[in-house]
């Protein structure tokens, strides 16, 4: 069988599949509160075109795949996309990343396609910080969800949670308590520089040794730990006793991109090999032949690139190639 290997030796079984930019939220470190142009609806994949890409994908090794967005739930019929994806033979695993806002109406029937877990996003157990991260949308609704999915058995739960500098850092600890007394594994994001002014993204950025310096503060013992299924690149913790984890994505303070095993889709149908640079590939040439599309991937294997430079912007010093201009919300996270 042909794999995917890039220029630098890195197998790829993962792809995150974006099947929309629209979102009921406007998170202010991922679209702005006002304006944002969405993609017009006959510009996105079909729920059969991309299950045709993820059939390309799976012949050349691909075996996990996650559902993202903007909020994946919006788009209607979602489970008919779960339920294309788990029937193609060789798929191990199928995950979503959510705000959980529509979860508890939808989790039963996702796990029914053939859903296995979920991420969720959390960055604040406060109703008002909520309104000010979220812009839109209440709290209670994202804890519904958290419940609907765990009943749902979507589990492991992970919550998503960036922090931000000045915003929810002094949140760290109900995270890592949340952590210690639910089977919840916490998982810490960098705030990442994509499609943002450099100088806001600066002044809110905060590498993730905060959590760690916290953890120690309020007294905790750590153990480092494997992590739950999909932990992908988190380096993982357990407060002593805890019930549940905690992960740390960091990559800016130290960045991952020697292990990247990743491939992202983009709503409107376009290969990115790397979240922060510009280059990507459009899949709609290579529609309805599949020896086509498995050229497609091979070839984002070659303009693949060694890593990032996000560390750059926060540095300061110049980009070796433009950046993507997409937000996160265009490309899925
Ligand atoms: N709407 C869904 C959600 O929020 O979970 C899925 C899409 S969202 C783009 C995927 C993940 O990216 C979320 O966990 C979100 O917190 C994260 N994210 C968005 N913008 C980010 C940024 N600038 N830096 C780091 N993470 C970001
Ligand atoms: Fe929407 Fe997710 Fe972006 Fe928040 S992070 S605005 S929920 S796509």
């Amino acid at each position: 069988m042909t794999e995917l290997i890039d220029r630098f030796g890195r197998k790829h079984t993962y792809l995150r599949i974006s099947v929309t930019d629209r979102c009921n939220l406007r998170c202010l470190y991922c679209m702005p509160e006002e304006g944002m142009k969405f993609m017009e609806q006959d510009r996105l994949l079909s729920y059969s075109q991309i299950v045709e890409v993820a059939a390309a994908a799976v012949r050349l090794g691909m075996r996990k795949f996650r559902i993202t967005g903007g909020e994946p739930l919006v788009r209607p019929g979602l489970e008919q996309l779960i339920a294309g994806i788990a029937a193609l033979p060789g798929v191990d695993d199928i995950s979503l990343t959510t705000n959980g806002l529509l979860l508890k109406q939808q989790a039963f029937k996702l796990k029914e396609a053939g859903l296995k877990r979920v991420n969720i996003s959390l960055d604040t157990m406060d109703d008002v910080r909520f309104k000010f991260i979220a812009r839109r949308g209440e709290l209670k609704r994202v804890w519904e969800g958290i419940e609907a999915a765990v009943e749902a058995g979507l589990g492991p739960i992970k919550l998503n949670c960036v922090l931000l500098k000045g915003v929810n850092e002094d949140e760290i600890g109900r995270f890592l308590k949340l952590s210690m007394e639910r089977p919840i594994h916490v998982r810490f994001i960098e705030y990442m520089p994509i499609g943002h002014d450099d100088a806001g993204w600066r002044s809110h950025y905060l590498p993730l040794s905060a959590v760690l310096e916290e953890a120690r503060r309020l007294g905790y013992v750590l153990q480092q730990e494997e992590g739950p299924q999909g932990s992908g690149p988190s380096e993982n913790w357990r407060i002593a006793g805890g019930v549940g984890s905690f992960g740390l994505i960091h990559p800016i303070s130290e960045h991952f991109c020697k292990s990247c095993n990743r491939l992202r889709l983009t709503a409107d149908g376009h290969i990115k090999p790397c979240l922060y640079w510009m280059d990507e590939l459009s899949v709609r040439p290579a529609l309805g032949s599949l020896e086509a599309m498995e050229r497609l991937f091979l070839k984002a294997m070659d303009v693949k690139p060694e890593n990032h430079e996000m560390a750059a912007v926060l540095a300061g010093t110049p980009l070796s190639h433009e950046p993507t201009e997409r937000r996160m919300s265009q490309i899925g996270g």
